[in-house]
C-alpha cells in the first residue's frame, strides 16, 4: 500500500482498474476484495486526512485511545463478516455494557430483568417478569412499539415506564421527534430484553474491540501492493457523473468506480438534500482513574447530550490518574457546513428522494454505491461490510 496527502503531478486515474471513494469499511473492504481475487491496482481517494472513516481512532493529547466520531463496539451475527475482519486484527473480550441514568438512578439498557427490579423493586419487579416471560419467553428481545401494543394492563405499566423513562426524551434528543414519530426499527434496536443478560447487544454470536484498535485494522486491511491510498482528495474534483458513464478528470472512466459518499452531494443536491442528523461531541480529560461503571451511560430523562461514553472502559487501556470521556449531542445536519452526516433520517418521503437519486446512478454500469452513506441506510459496521462483501463478489463474478 501506499498512502499519501494529495495526489501527485501526473496522477493518471486511467492507469488503475478501480476507483474507490471513501477509506472507511466500504471502501476498504471493496478495495482489498478485488486487488486480491483479480489483482486490480486499487487507486482509494479520502477527502479526511485519515483512513477507517467513522470508526477512525488515534491517541489524544492525554495519550488516551478515543473514537473520534462515536463510540464503535464491534458486533455481529454474520460469520462471513466476522471471518473476513478477523484477517486483519485479534479482537478483546469487550462486552459492551450501557446504563441509563434514569432520574439519577443507573438501570440496565436494554431494560432487562435487573432494571425491572430497579424501577419497580424486587417483589413486583419480579411478578412483571414472570408475567413478560410467561407473554414473550425467557431470553427474548421486545421492541419498546410492540410491547406498548399489548392489552393488559400490567404490561401496559411496563411499557409506559420503558417508554417514557428510557426511550421518549432520549429519541427526542437523538431525532427531533417522539419514539411515535420515527421508523419502529431504530428502537428495535434496543429491544427490551427478558432476561438476565445485561450486554448491549445481548446473545450475539461476535462481539469485542480489535486488539490494537480500528485505525490499525484499516491500516493491515488496506496493506496491499495494488492499493494507493490518496488523503485529503475530495472524489467530486475528479468525478462527474453523465447519462450513461462517469467521468473522472474529464474522460469516460473504463474501470469499476466504487463509490462511498452520500449520493446527493454527487449532483450537487439538484433535487434537494437527503436530510441526516449530526453529532456534537465534546471531548473531555479529567484526571482521574475511572468516571462511571461502564462503558456509556444514556441521559434518558435529564441533560441537553444523549450519552457519555468512557473510552478506557471500552478500550481496556490502561492510564492511571486520567481518563477522557465523551459527550454526544445531536442535531439536524446542515449540508455544505463541514458537518459529518452521521445518521440518515428515514422516512418514507426521503427513501423516495434517495431513490430518485439512485435512478440517476444506475444507468451508470460500472459505479457501485455502497454503504451507510451512499446507500442511505441506518448500518452498522457489520452490514457495511457484508454489502461490501456482496458488491465485490458480484464485481468479481462480473469479470471472471
Ligand atoms: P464511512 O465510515 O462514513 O466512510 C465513508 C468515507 O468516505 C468517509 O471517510 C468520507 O470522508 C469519505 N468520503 C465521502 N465522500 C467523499 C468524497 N467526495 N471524496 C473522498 N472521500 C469521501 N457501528 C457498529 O457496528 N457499532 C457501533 O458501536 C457503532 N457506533 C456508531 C456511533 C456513531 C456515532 C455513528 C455515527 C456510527 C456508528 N456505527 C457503529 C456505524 C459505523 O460508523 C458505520 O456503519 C461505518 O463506519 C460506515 O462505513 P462506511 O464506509 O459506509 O462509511
Ligand atoms: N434509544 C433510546 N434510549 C436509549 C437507547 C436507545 O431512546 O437508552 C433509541 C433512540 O431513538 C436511538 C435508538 O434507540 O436513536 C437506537 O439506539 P442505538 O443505541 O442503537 O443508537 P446508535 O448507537 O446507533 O446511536
Amino acid at each position: 500500500m501506499s498512502v499519501a496527502s494529495g495526489l501527485p503531478e501526473g496522477f493518471n486515474p486511467q492507469s488503475y482498474d478501480m476507483i474507490v471513494v471513501g477509506a472507511g469499511y466500504a471502501g476498504a473492504v471493496c478495495a482489498r476484495s478485488l486487488a486480491e481475487a483479480q489483482g486490480w491496482h486499487v487507486c482509494v481517494l479520502e477527502r479526511r486526512d485519515h483512513i477507517a472513516g467513522n470508526a477512525y481512532d488515534h491517541l489524544d493529547d492525554a495519550g488516551i485511545l478515543v473514537h473520534e466520531y462515536g463510540p464503535h463496539i464491534y458486533h455481529t451475527e454474520d460469520d462471513r463478516v466476522h471471518q473476513f475482519l478477523s484477517r486483519f486484527t485479534e479482537w478483546t473480550d469487550y462486552q459492551h455494557k450501557v446504563l441509563a441514568n434514569i432520574n439519577g438512578k443507573l438501570m440496565p439498557v436494554p431494560f432487562n430483568h435487573t432494571s425491572l427490579k430497579l424501577a419497580f423493586g424486587d417483589e413486583r419487579g419480579e411478578r412483571l417478569y414472570q408475567k413478560l416471560i410467561a407473554t414473550f419467553g425467557e431470553n427474548k428481545k421486545v421492541p419498546i412499539m410492540e410491547l406498548r401494543e399489548k392489552n393488559d394492563p400490567e404490561l401496559t405499566e411496563v411499557a409506559d415506564y420503558v417508554y417514557e423513562n428510557v426511550f421518549l426524551h432520549y429519541t427526542m434528543k437523538q431525532w427531533g421527534k417522539t419514539p411515535d414519530q420515527i421508523d419502529p426499527a431504530i428502537t428495535g434496536r434496543v429491544p427490551v430484553f427478558v432476561g438476565d443478560d445485561d450486554r448491549y447487544f445481548p446473545r450475539v454470536a461476535h462481539q469485542g474491540m480489535p486488539k490494537d484498535g480500528y485505525t490499525k485494522l484499516f491500516e493491515r486491511l488496506l496493506d496491499h501492493d495494488l492499493i494507493d491510498v490518496f488523503l485529503d482528495v475530495d472524489a467530486r474534483d475528479l468525478l462527474s457523473i453523465g447519462d450513461s458513464y462517469a467521468m473522472v478528470s474529464g474522460k469516460p472512466f473504463g474501470g469499476e468506480i466504487v463509490y462511498t459518499g452520500p449520493l446527493d452531494e454527487l449532483f450537487d443536491l439538484d433535487l434537494g438534500a437527503l436530510p441526516y442528523r449530526t453529532l456534537d461531541m465534546e471531548f473531555e480529560t479529567l484526571p482521574q482513574d475511572q468516571f462511571q461503571p461502564v462503558g456509556t451511560v444514556n441521559y434518558t430523562t435529564s441533560e441537553d447530550f444523549t450519552r457519555i461514553t468512557e473510552f478506557k472502559n471500552m478500550t481496556g487501556q490502561v492510564v492511571p490518574g486520567k481518563t477522557t470521556i465523551m459527550r454526544e449531542y445531536s442535531k439536524a445536519y446542515e449540508p455544505g457546513s463541514g458537518e459529518t452526516p452521521y445518521y440518515a433520517i428515514l422516512e418514507p418521503e426521503t427513501k423516495a428522494l434517495y431513490k430518485k437519486y439512485l435512478d440517476r446512478v444506475r444507468t451508470i454500469s460500472n459505479f457501485h454505491p455502497v454503504g451507510r452513506l451512499a446507500e442511505y441506510r441506518y448500518y452498522d459496521m457489520d452490514g457495511v461490510v457484508a454489502s461490501a462483501l456482496d458488491v465485490s463478489d458480484e464485481l468479481v463474478a462480473a469479470h471472471s
